[in-house]
Order: C-alpha cells, then structure tokens, then sequence
C-alpha cells in the first residue's frame, strides 16, 4: 500500500498529511498502474512509495530541483512527487493514470536494485527508463520516423537530448523500448534490471541491455531501430480518383 501525502511544504512525507484527501484521486490509478506493472514482471517495493501532489510549480521545484517548464512529475527511489493536475495543461483520467503508471514504473525500475545508494550508483540510463516507462503507462510519442529525421544521423539516446529536443528524445526512447518488448517479450525490461542488480555496478544497465539484445553497443541497438522503421513497407494504396 502507498501512502500519500498532499505536499506543499513536507513534500516526502510517509505518512498521510492533514491535506491527503487532496490526493485521495491518486489511489484509484495506483491500482490501475500496479496492474500494468504487474503485466511487465515489474513491482513496487513494500511500503517504500510515497505520492506528493505539490499544489504549485515553486513547492514542486524546490522539493526536486527540477525547473524544466514540461516536468509534470519526478520520482525518487521513495517519492513520486507529482504537479497538481490542474497544473498539467492536459489533465483527464487516462491521462492521470499514464502519468502515475509512468512514475510508478520509475519508482519500479529503481526497487530492481537492493537500496537506494545502490541504485543511484548503477547510473541508470535514461533512455532505458524513460522508453521502458513510457511503453508499460502506454503513452503516446513522436513516431520513430520523425525521430530519426530529428536526430539527423545523430544518437537521440544521449541525456543530453532530453534537454535539447525532450520530444525527441522521450520519442527515441519509446522507439528502443518497443523494439524491446516486441523482440523478447513484456519482460524484457525486468529482465535486464534483474541482471543490472546482479551486476550494480555503473553501466549495469547497458551491459544486461546489451547481454539480452547481443547488440554491441547501444548506437548498434538504435540502427536496429531505425532499420526496422525504414524496412517498414510503405503504405502504396492509393487514393481513389
Ligand atoms: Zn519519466
């Protein structure tokens, strides 16, 4: 069970604040998260997540350190703290459940490891938990064939295209995750933070990537992404006169 807390000043709280009726909206969708997770061989960690709903921009800044104007949630190892969601810009109930599937699936990804020191020391790629957490919430992104013609030649799996071009880079990562998924199964992301947490070590996570996929390296993953987008067979139907 979560715990949640409607935060404003006391952001990682454990337990409920004065204000978690707030928040209460939270549960329904945690339930419907902790079933896709499930569905991905992924799961929480026992009474270790909490939700923080920061009522302003300036609560959720301070409480993360996060100042890019698109960050609507930014999860820790025991807080998902989460942007009010009259905040969003595009709030609805599949959204609030993406979004919550998405951070929960963060907090998921980094339980993989036995403690938190040993998560942050893994250095966790960012691609590979944006992308797996964008396919297990099922969000929608830029297509691949529009990334590859953003990326220009380019590797869009770098960090640093997450702050140059965040549509572009979320897009790639959800691209390699598909691949992923479709190529070894729904457990193809738990699977490689299974052998990441045996290894712990910095660049656990690229070296299980690359033990699962036998690519080489990651650019090698990525050109099986773009071949297989530009294998794609064109749609020749053509229009009725
Ligand atoms: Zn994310």
């Amino acid at each position: 069970m979560l715990a949640v807390a409607s935060a404003c000043r006391t952001p990682a709280a454990d337990v409920p604040s004065s204000s978690a009726a707030d928040a209460s909206w939270t549960m329904v969708h945690v339930e419907r998260a902790q079933r896709a997770l499930r569905a991905y061989g992924l799961a929480l960690r026992p009474r270790t997540t909490s939700i923080a709903v920061h009522e302003t921009t300036a609560s959720f800044v301070a409480a993360t350190g996060q100042e890019q104007a698109a960050l609507r949630a930014w999860t820790t190892w025991g807080t998902v703290h989460l942007l009010h969601p009259r905040l969003w810009g595009d709030d609805g109930d599949a959204v609030r459940t993406q979004r919550l599937t998405h951070e929960l699936c963060h907090a998921a990804l980094l339980h993989s490891f036995a403690d938190e020191p040993t998560a942050i020391a893994a250095r966790v790629p960012r691609f590979f938990t944006e992308g797996a957490c964008s396919v297990v919430a099922g969000q929608a992104r830029v297509s691949p064939v529009e990334v590859i013609a953003r990326a220009a030649g380019a590797l869009p799996l770098t960090v640093d295209w997450f702050a140059r071009d965040p549509d572009a880079a979320y897009g790639a990562a959800h691209a390699l995750a598909t691949l992923l998924e479709r190529d070894y199964g729904p457990r193809a992301f738990a699977t490689v933070m299974e052998a990441a947490a045996r290894d712990g070590r910095a660049g656990c996570v690229e070296r299980a990537l690359l033990a699962l996929t036998g690519a080489p390296s990651v650019p090698a993953l990525w050109q099986r992404v773009v071949d297989s987008t530009v294998d794609r067979p064109v749609d020749t139907a053509t229009p009725a006169p």
